[in-house]
């Protein structure tokens, strides 16, 4: 499994669709102070379900969506697609290509598509959790993450290497199960 391409359009600094293509090897993405980097950082973890305002650096979910410019007016809608290539079958899906899709209106409606199908956040988390690439993962070590990591609270630590292991499914299934 790999990122084959990021399309956003009209989040946070990107009014106009911008299309990111991943190439095998390793991407750098460099620019100026404030010319969009981490925002592309937040926009695959948005995609993914992050629901953390405060964590995608604004101070409610609207603030994620284009809010105008000198020259441009704001947007009214948030729309990142993240598609993956998935030939391996390494997520849990027969599809060789999987696409994930998030809108967001400024109205607050929003919604989730796999391959172009309206689904539920859930659906998402589900699909992702043991890849490594959910919005919690092991594989999005943000700005500061590493202190984190390394001073956080021991079972903290541990979801870490449970998720990077690939039990974290299964724990996260018992207690809902036990819940019932
Ligand atoms: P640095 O090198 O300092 O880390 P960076 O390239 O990571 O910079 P980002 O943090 O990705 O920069 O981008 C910040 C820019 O995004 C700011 O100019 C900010 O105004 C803009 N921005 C964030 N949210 C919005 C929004 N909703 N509408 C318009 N612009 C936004
Ligand atoms: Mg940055």
């Amino acid at each position: 499994m790999f990122l084959k391409r990021l399309d956003v359009v009209g989040f946070k600094s990107f009014a106009d669709r911008i299309s990111v293509e991943f190439v095998p090897g390793v991407t750098s993405v460099v620019g100026p102070n404030g010319s969009g980097k981490s925002n592309i950082n937040d926009a695959i973890r948005w995609v993914l379900g992050e629901q953390s305002a405060k964590s995608l650096r604004g101070a409610k979910m609207e603030d994620i969506i284009f809010a105008g410019s000198d020259t441009r007016k704001a947007v009214n809608l948030a729309e990142v697609t993240l598609t993956l290539d998935n030939t391996n079958q390494y997520l849990p899906i027969d599809y060789n290509e999987v696409s994930v899709t998030r809108r967001v209106y400024r109205s607050g409606d929003s919604e989730y598509l796999l391959n172009n199908q309206t689904c539920r956040l859930k659906d998402i988390i589900e699909l992702f959790m043991d890849s490594g690439l959910g919005k919690e993962s092991f594989s999005i070590i943000g700005q500061g993450r590493i202190e984190e990591i390394l001073s956080s609270k021991s079972e903290e630590r541990r979801k870490i290497f449970e998720e990077a292991a690939g039990v974290l499914k299964y724990k996260t299934r018992k207690v809902k199960a036990e819940n019932r």
